[in-house]
């Protein structure tokens, strides 16, 4: 979804991604951070750019990564969703492509424009899976033995056979999930409600009721931050979808929080086999969390869990178990790998000053990674079959999170942690950044 704006420092045409956490101007150059009051709130242009006394009814938009943890193991996948947030016949349920195919602004006060009240709560229950078990019919290839050959001997023969499989979902996570609101326009005339996009007749009760009808707050528009150094006056670092800023001069890391930033705690991971290759840092939540239900307090309780294949050593039962998980977006498949990866690895750490070679954007906030540590936990349990149904009674309580820039030796095509032996495809993490 791309969005339509004004730059607020000189009103020229900006058009933003709906990932963008930063506005550019190429006209004056300003660099803004965007930050969201409550919820960001669009609205769908009418086809008639003059119309007047819009009705503007409001659907919630979730979009994110998804999690399901079954039977079978953990199935992902992306989700893009829209809800109608209103109780009224006649309007449809969703908003289908809309907001990929037209042009959408963020929600500004416009005179004589009526807003429905979103009259539905969202619950992100709504877009979880409603069926815990399923049962599937599926055929099994088997080899049977007939009597059949010319002179009475057994032969092969391929068959198949049907099963009834059970799967059960035992934990579900949705991660980097956003919600927003999406105005679409509607207008009465002569007694008749229409659709201000198509310009048809929508068969539905009046919208102009006023208990069902709020007008615009100055909250719903989003803050525009400068994004220089709160320590040092320097300009940060930061790219378009960067929830997080870097600045180089004092060797800080920020985040937005309300109407400002709030300082973070980096460290960068060590790492031999990149030294002296081109590199590229990326960014990953090092999380220690207190968890209910399994034994994960050390590292040595992880190498038993997972039952890895790594000689015990006794400093590894007072040392504490780190779950590492991607500050970025990428494919879902990728991002639950290399957190596994990363959280077995466990790398070493350093308060080393900022690197000077370039660091990919903080695309994931810390919010989002603490949703994977059920998902991690199962994908490194060995004995699946035993802690997969625990999962809902696993409870965590978050103790301290760092965000850590790890050395990745880059290549055409490819970011490679050589120490970890992991990597990623550098395509995956740009269509992250569309999530
Ligand atoms: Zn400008
Ligand atoms: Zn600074």
């Amino acid at each position: 979804m791309q969005i339509e704006h004004q730059c607020p420092q000189c009103g020229g045409p900006v058009i933003l991604e709906e990932t963008d956490r930063l506005l550019t101007c190429g006209f004056c150059r300003t660099r803004l951070f965007i930050q969201p009051r409550d919820y960001f709130r669009y609205c769908l242009s009418p086809s008639d750019p003059f119309l007047e006394d819009i009705i503007y009814v409001p659907y919630w938009r979730f979009r994110g990564m998804h999690f399901l943890c079954k039977t079978s193991g953990i199935k992902d996948g992306i989700i893009d969703k829209t809800f109608l947030a209103v109780r009224k016949k006649g309007l449809s349920a969703t908003l289908g492509i809309r907001p990929q195919a037209l042009k959408t602004r963020f929600l500004k006060p416009i005179e004589k424009t009526i807003f429905l009240k979103p009259g539905i709560v969202f619950d992100r229950s709504s877009a979880e899976t409603k069926k815990a078990i399923t049962y599937e019919l599926v055929r099994i290839p088997e080899t049977r033995f007939v009597r059949g050959g010319r002179n009475g001997e057994y032969i092969e023969v391929s068959d198949t056979r049907l099963e009834v499989k059970e799967e059960r979902v035992h934990a579900e996570a949705f991660v980097a999930d956003t919600v927003s609101i999406v105005y679409a326009p509607f207008y009465a005339r002569n007694g008749k409600l229409f659709d201000a996009i198509t310009n048809e007749t929508i068969d539905s009760d009046p919208l102009d009721d006023p208990s069902d009808t709020e007008t615009f707050s100055g909250d719903w528009q989003v803050n525009f931050l400068p994004t220089i150094c709160p320590n040092c006056g320097w300009d940060t670092i930061a790219e378009r979808d960067s929830c997080i800023m870097f600045c180089s001069q004092c060797s800080s890391a920020w985040e937005a929080e309300g109407k400002g930033f709030k300082r973070i705690a980096y460290r960068t991971a060590t790492s031999d086999k990149v030294a002296d290759k081109p590199k590229t840092y990326l960014p990953f939540w090092r999380i220690r969390a207190d968890i209910e239900g399994v034994k994960l307090a050390s590292y040595a309780d992880l190498i038993k869990f997972g039952n890895l294949p790594k000689a015990p050593r006794p400093e590894w039962e007072t040392k504490p178990f780190y779950l590492w998980v991607p500050a970025f977006k990428t494919t879902p498949s990728a991002f639950l790998r290399v957190a596994k990866q990363f959280t077995i690895a466990d790398p070493d750490t350093t308060s080393d000053p900022l690197p000077r070679e370039p660091i990919f954007p903080v695309n994931l906030p810390v919010q989002d990674a603490l949703d994977t540590i059920l998902m991690i936990i199962a994908d490194i349990a060995l004995r699946k079959k035993d802690v997969l149904p625990r999962l809902p009674d696993i409870k965590t309580r978050v103790q301290e999170t760092l965000l850590v820039l790890v050395p990745f030796a880059e290549t055409n095509h490819e970011y490679v942690q050589p120490d970890i032996n992991c990597g990623f495809m550098k395509n995956a993490l740009e269509w992250g950044r569309r999530i």
